[in-house]
């Protein structure tokens, strides 16, 4: 009692608290598949980190409100960017990556056996 916790939400926590927002700004998500693979907010990339959205340093906590599961290239990108530019990078990125059947393409090459097992 009265020791706060340092322990960070889960990935899985943080994906369901921010898949019905991202959907909501117009980010739709594939929810299951961005589950099962531990897939990135905002790429194809598979494997994520937690990343802080507002860094520890700037006095950003470890509230799921402040996360999100990002890979580590998207992690070290977004790093450089705070507040409202976080975000232009984020719909930026998303548009960019999900755009022109790149995400498919991608994501059939990386992951032959997912679609293979049909
Ligand atoms: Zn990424």
């Amino acid at each position: 009692m009265g020791a706060k916790r340092k322990t960070m939400p889960s990935k899985t926590n943080i994906l369901e608290y921010w898949n019905p927002i991202l959907i909501k700004l117009g980010l739709e998500t594939n929810y299951e598949l961005s589950g099962k693979l531990d897939l990135c907010f905002t790429c194809p990339e598979i494997g994520t980190q937690r990343a802080h959205i507002k860094p520890v340093c700037q006095g950003g906590n470890n509230s799921i409100k402040n996360l999100h599961n990002l890979c580590c290239q998207c992690h070290k990108e977004s790093e450089i960017y705070e507040g409202q530019m976080y975000w232009r990078w984020f719909k930026y990125k998303r548009l960019e990556e999900f755009d022109s059947n790149k995400f498919f393409k991608r994501m059939l090459n990386k992951h032959k056996i997912i679609y293979k097992n049909e």
